[in-house]
């Protein structure tokens, strides 16, 4: 397995019973599509994105209605719950007395000194932190003004003026992120605001498009960012079902190593010495691995010319071969399989290194 990179200077932070920052692994986040007062709905979904693997989620809290949904929420979840307000410091208080495990707003819009204390010191009083959520689309104005235009060091700056609100309030336990739909300048941003102070990163690439055109664009700079060792949770934003959102996520984090519990395929693009169906073969098995919780590398090859050998770093794999298949673990053929049954093989070994991982 690669060993995994982090921006190591990060303060660590606590939301719910997960520390963010520090030394941390960096967290899956996404947030629900449900009216956060229907309560049912939003646990429903809730509990959907956690089996797919979605660690932190975020809901929308537009009213009191959905503010006092908080508490009946969480007692039926099992991850933690960020609340996200706009500017009504009364709906941020009815969410953290609720027990919201971090609170999504930007002190510099709530308006009056004592309506800003008053939420920081519930923050503190329950130990949640703060999200301050800079977006490029919606930067004050005075740093419009100064700038023409939004730019990364805007927003660093706005990102800069929040902060020190909370901080003459003594408060620390900060989370930043600075989303702009314009992917460069999310990317530089995300890199001074990196440099410019040691809270942790929320990253996020804003309205980035639909589930193929928004995985790419994510993609991009995500994954520019994950090589630059930044990023502490991230959220993969999709005009599509938010447990896409996390199938696109874990798959950015394997791509950079950032990922100890997730399985990964490897499998060629086929050509004309293919000897199986592959395609189908291929989804049949990424499916099956998607709940393997182990960082196994499975492999799925067309042919057995250039097929064990190509995937050497593979744990274990499938080549297509005449009328068979052929079983290999890390390069080496194991054994002949016939080819109506070599996909269940597979699946059965991938079993059996599972557990033989859990049990190490
Ligand atoms: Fe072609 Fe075989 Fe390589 Fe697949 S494994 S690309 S079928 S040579």
């Amino acid at each position: 397995m690669t060993e995994m990179i982090h921006r190591a200077n990060t303060r660590p932070v606590k939301v719910g019973n997960l520390t963010i920052g520090g030394s941390n692994e960096l967290f899956i986040q996404s947030m629900t599509t449900t009216k956060t007062h229907d309560v049912e709905a939003t646990v429903a979904e809730i509990n959907r994105l956690e089996e797919a693997g979605c660690q932190i989620v975020r809901v929308a809290c537009p009213d009191e209605r959905a503010a006092y949904s908080i508490g009946e929420i969480k007692k039926r979840i099992n991850i933690p719950l960020v609340v996200d307000i706009h500017f009504d410091y009364k709906l941020a208080l009815i969410a953290i007395e609720q027990g919201a495990d971090k609170i999504r707003i930007n002190p510099g819009n709530i308006g009056r000194q004592s309506k800003v204390e008053a939420v920081v010191n519930a923050a503190k009083a329950k130990g949640i932190p703060i999200r301050i959520g800079v977006n490029a689309g919606s930067l004050e104005k005075k740093i419009l003004e100064k700038y023409g235009y939004p730019t990364a060091e805007g927003m660093v700056e706005s990102a800069l003026h929040h902060i020190k609100i909370l901080e003459d309030l003594d408060f620390h336990d900060i989370i930043v992120s600075l989303k702009a739909s314009d992917v460069n300048l999310a990317i530089e941003a995300y890199k001074l605001a990196a440099a410019a102070f040691d809270y942790p990163l929320h990253l996020g690439i804003t309205e980035s498009g639909t589930l193929f055109a928004g995985s790419i664009k994510s993609a991009a700079g995500l994954g520019t960012l994950l090589s630059a060792g930044i990023g502490n949770t991230m959220r993969v934003s999709l005009s599509a079902d938010p447990v896409q959102e996390i199938k696109v996520a874990r798959e950015l984090l394997k791509v950079f190593g950032l990922s100890s519990n997730a399985a990964t395929l490897i499998s060629c693009p086929t050509c004309g010495r293919i000897e199986i169906d592959l395609i189908s073969i291929a989804n049949e098995v990424e499916e099956y691995i998607s709940t393997i919780k182990a960082p196994l590398k499975v492999a799925v090859l067309g042919c057995a010319v250039n097929g064990p050998g190509e995937a050497r770093e593979a744990d274990i794999g499938i080549a297509g071969a005449r009328g068979e298949g052929l079983l290999f673990m890390h390069g080496k053929t194991v054994r002949k399989v016939p080819e109506e049954t070599m996909v269940d093989e597979l699946k059965k070994e991938i079993d059996i290194l599972a557990e033989e991982y859990f049990e190490k």
